[in-house]
């Protein structure tokens, strides 16, 4: 670089600098007790007299209206002597601040939390859960901006969990507000399990009353399944990866770098209880690829405001939940038996639903936002479908038509990579439903169209077509409330039957 160059550079990079807003916030927790905490939020460099704050709507990778901005309460402007400014509160997410004439404010809020959930905060007198979505006000059209964070960790807490990057001993930073929202707290009196490494990478276990297990057990276990989700694409793109364990509930949230999830050691006792832990591991881990990275076009930037709605959480969730049954049966976690009792479940949940005549896979992805997360918070619930049940059952379909098609030699783990290295490396976005669909035909060097048929139709899944590539039968059998679906090996596969169906479970 020359001389020149340089000043050049460093004069456009202060101009830049002056006009840009800086946002800094504060997290405190005064009183754990009374199930808040306090934020404020200096903002720098505001070239108006009146600005908007906003309370997100939503948390990306759970696909509700969750109207954190009620959650908000006694917020000020914290003015000097001679300050104009005021606040007036639009609607329940949204305050407009006017009078501005300094370029600065600083405004101080309380978040009330209410219920322990993955998906919104919760502070008790043990621990803070901080959902970022939840806590920092945005301005809208500005985020790209920088912000900083420090975090006021109250004396009787030993331990602060995030994957924000820390800058000093308090404080943090994230790229922009994706990075920002995509990046939970967690303090307490936090356990830590060894730090293993992947791939050169620190990976850690790290969590709130986690319980009584064997822990070097699960910790080798979650290594297993670390080593062979990134096997399986062929790249590990962060620096340090988290699993970060919020106490006892259901669900988990994938984030870029760290996943939060509902965690109670305490039920780890059979091989069963492994099983089960470790595939919903598998899941929130295999997240960071598929969808935070291997993504839909639609899902990013996001709109924090209205959501974001895609025909493609199929491949988002479902194929997630696939290759979770995949992973903990290749890292040796589950057997076959496990493996294909996984895939039998989803098979009997799927065809026992009457949704499966009206809603379309891509519909319940579409109208997640209004049916819920399994289809069943709509209001007709019998005409609707879980994209986490009906996904993998057609990924597994899928699976077995690339491997069919091309003699083994390709299969779905090539869809999933070729979609990471080409359109998240190269393009550094999201693939359109065409591209997709496109990939999958291009890896399977044939055309797929009867599979698409089931992702955009309602049109009964013919399995023994499908199944028998891989040597697999369904066998039925009726109980008194449902028909029970099982998958079978079939003793007389033929060799080319059992090199799918090896490939499949990596044996
Ligand atoms: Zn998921």
């Amino acid at each position: 670089m020359n001389r020149f160059f340089l000043l050049f550079t460093i004069l456009i990079n202060s101009l830049y600098a002056f006009s840009q807003n800086s946002i800094h916030y504060s997290i405190s927790v005064p009183s754990p007790k009374t199930n808040s905490y306090e934020v404020s939020m200096a903002i720098k460099g505001i070239e108006s007299d009146t600005i908007t704050l906003k309370m997100p709507q939503w948390h990306p990778g759970y696909y509700q209206i969750m109207s954190y901005g009620k959650d908000v309460k006694n917020l000020n402007l914290v003015t000097g002597k001679k300050s104009t400014a005021q606040v007036e509160q639009a609607n329940f997410n949204t305050w407009n601040i006017f009078g501005i004439t300094s370029g600065e404010i600083t405004v101080k809020y309380q978040i009330q939390t209410h219920r322990e959930f993955v998906a919104n905060s919760y502070v008790d007198k043990n621990r803070a859960y901080i959902i970022p979505e939840n806590t920092f006000l945005y301005i809208p059209g500005k985020l790209n901006i920088s912000p900083t964070v420090e975090i006021d960790l109250p004396e009787i807490w030993s331990s602060i969990a995030t994957g924000l990057q820390k800058t000093s001993s308090k404080t943090y930073q994230a790229e922009d507000y994706d990075i920002l929202y995509d990046s939970p707290i967690l303090l307490g009196n936090l356990e830590s399990l060894p730090a293993f490494e992947v791939g050169g990478k620190k990976h850690q276990f790290i969590g709130y009353n986690i319980g009584e297990f064997d822990k070097e057990l699960f910790n080798s276990r979650l290594k297993d399944v670390v080593q062979t989700a990134s096997d399986l694409i062929g790249d590990i793109p962060y620096e340090e990866y988290t699993f970060i364990g919020i106490g006892a509930g259901r669900g988990g949230i994938e984030h870029l770098n760290n996943t939060t999830v509902s965690f109670d050691g305490n039920q780890l006792k059979t091989e069963k209880d492994y099983n089960r832990v470790l595939n919903f591991l598998a899941h929130e881990y295999y997240h960071h690829y598929n969808v935070k990275r291997i993504r839909p076009f639609e899902l990013g930037p996001f709109d924090y405001e209205n959501g974001n709605r895609t025909h493609m959480l199929w491949v988002s969730e479902g194929l997630s939940v696939y290759y979770e049954y995949i992973i903990t049966k290749r890292a040796g976690i589950a057997n076959d038996e496990m493996f294909l009792s996984n895939l039998s479940h989803d098979i009997t949940e799927l065809e026992n639903n009457p949704g499966k005549n009206y809603q379309s896979l891509a519909e319940s992805s579409f109208y997640t936002w209004r049916d819920g997360p399994m289809g069943t918070s709509g209001s007709d619930p019998e005409k609707a479908i879980s994209y986490y049940i009906k996904g993998p059952v057609v990924g597994l379909l899928l699976d077995l038509a690339i491997r069919n098609a091309t003699e083994n030699e390709k299969s779905l783990d090539d869809v999933m990579r070729l979609a990471y290295f080409r359109f998240y490396k190269d393009k550094n976005r999201g693939f359109t439903d065409s591209e997709f669909n496109s990939l999958c035909e291009e890896v399977a060097g044939a055309a797929l169209t009867e599979i698409f048929e089931y992702v955009y139709t309602t049109k009964a899944l013919n399995y023994d077509k499908y199944l028998s590539y891989g040597g697999l039968k369904l066998e039925k059998s009726e109980s008194s409330e449902k028909t029970i679906y099982q998958l079978t090996i079939d003793n007389n596969a033929s060799d080319r039957q059992k090199e799918i169906l090896n490939g499949i479970v990596g044996e």
